[in-house]
């Protein structure tokens, strides 16, 4: 799900503003290849998300901004909210476009004079991937494997604005994958809406356990492939087998849980039940012994009752989860779950805050029992580096972000561990 990055509006030249997911990420940097392409300088693009009101919110805010700061640029509005919801960014007068999903990565969308050119529904059957590798940050690459969604959940949006679930070619995901390696990325995070469907609509069907194994094989200089967000319902044996056997493969996995409650995960129609989440943590467990686990977690969902509530926070220890993202429930248009009985907005918040308490005591106890390790981190920006387990580490004196290097971790302040490089050299110089 999602928080608002924000690349920044500077005076003349073509800028686009960020809001959401990783995926929004990717796609805003093949937006700025194809609006660079159309001949397109003095403008700012958003890419927006509809995940929360939130978010729907703050890019509402930074288009007036960006028009006070650049009253001649042209402003477009682009991503799932203004898919979802065209005309509510239409009737800005700041705004002068507004392009849906299907043509924020189409070549020549961005010469057109069209100010609203929005399909009812998204029909994409792929995405511009060809424009860029990968989504680059100092340290590691994303790369899109996926897109869309076939699922309903009755609180989300997604669909709506991102279409049916569609899957990158395995060959052409390993030769990205491939590309990045070579030009010195030792990290890829493979990134999608609903990961674990990848694969469904290729011939065959194969599954996401399959790509991982075989971007494994075809990649030996890979040093570290991380997933980000699974459904718990949809993790296939091929996955499990590569978690326990391949060490390159990130012992982390984030998993969309949403709750802990078995009426409620029905009332969301999600595809498991509690029982189902505990046993796969214990199953990856045994597996992979230094597996953590992170999860998605929504508080006040509509007519959740104390005792519900009381089974997502009894969750958190009963599946051993370390890195909790909490959302308190935000009715979105158009949803099943926005037309059932609201609960008080307090209780929303209250709960939501009790949920976040008890993560953080969950990562204060997940960092004390990492002290005395010695992990291969991958260095970041700004003194911070990254176990294979997703821990956050501050350490001193680290080479360049983007090497893996030991680091044995020293200590912690309840957020995140602090380590020192065990030698030198890095582990794996990058060329
Ligand atoms: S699986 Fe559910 S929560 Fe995830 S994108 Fe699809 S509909 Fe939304």
């Amino acid at each position: 799900m999602s928080a608002a990055v924000r690349e920044g509006a500077r005076a003349g030249g073509l800028d686009v503003v960020t809001f959401g997911c990783r995926l929004n990420a990717f796609e805003s940097e093949q937006v700025r290849a194809c609006a660079a392409a159309d001949g397109l300088s003095d403008a700012v693009i958003f890419n927006t998300c509809a995940v929360t009101g939130e978010a729907v919110r703050q890019a509402r805010q930074a288009i007036r901004r960006a028009r006070r700061e650049r009253p001649d640029a042209r402003l477009i509005v682009t991503g799932c909210a203004a898919q979802i919801d065209p005309e509510m960014f239409a009737r800005m007068p700041e705004v002068d476009r507004v392009l849906g999903n299907d043509f924020k990565v189409q070549s020549g969308a961005y010469a057109e004079e069209e100010r609203v050119r929005v399909n009812g529904r998204v029909s994409p059957r792929e995405t511009a991937r060809h424009l860029i590798d990968g989504l680059r940050d100092h340290s590691r690459a994303w790369v899109e494997v996926q897109n869309g969604c076939d699922h309903r959940c009755t609180f989300c949006v997604i669909p709506f604005g991102r279409g049916d679930s569609r899957s990158a070619a395995a060959g052409e995901v390993v030769g990205q994958v491939r590309r990045l390696v070579e030009g010195g990325v030792n990290e890829v995070v493979l990134t999608g809406v609903d990961l674990t469907s990848w694969g469904g609509d290729l011939p065959g069907a194969p599954s996401l356990g399959n790509l991982v194994g075989r971007i494994l094989k075809l990649v030996p200089g890979l040093r570290r492939l991380r997933l980000s967000s699974i459904d718990a319902a949809e993790i296939d044996a091929e996955l499990l087998r590569c978690l326990a056997d391949e060490e390159r493969l990130a012992p982390h996995l984030h998993l969309s849980l949403q709750h802990g409650d078995d009426l409620i995960l029905k009332r969301m129609k999600r595809r498991h039940k509690r029982d189902d989440a505990i046993r796969l943590v214990r199953q990856v467990r045994t597996l992979r012994p230094d597996v953590a686990f992170g999860a998605d977690l929504i508080a006040g969902f509509p007519t959740e009752s104390e005792a519900a509530f009381r089974n997502t926070l009894a969750l958190v220890e009963d599946c051993e989860l370390s890195f909790l993202h909490v959302f308190p429930f935000s009715p979105r248009p158009a949803t099943a779950a926005a037309r059932m009985p609201q609960l008080p907005r307090e209780i929303v918040k209250t709960r939501a805050e009790r949920l976040r308490r008890l993560g953080a005591a969950a990562l204060a106890a997940h960092l004390e029992r990492q002290v005395g390790r010695t992990v291969d981190a991958l260095l970041e920006r700004g003194a911070r580096a990254r176990a294979p387990d997703f821990t956050e580490i501050s350490v001193r004196d680290a080479a360049r972000p983007g090497d893996i290097i030991p680091v044995r971790i020293t200590g912690h302040d309840g957020r995140r561990a602090t380590g020192v490089p065990v030698s030198a050299t890095p582990a794996s110089s990058s060329p």
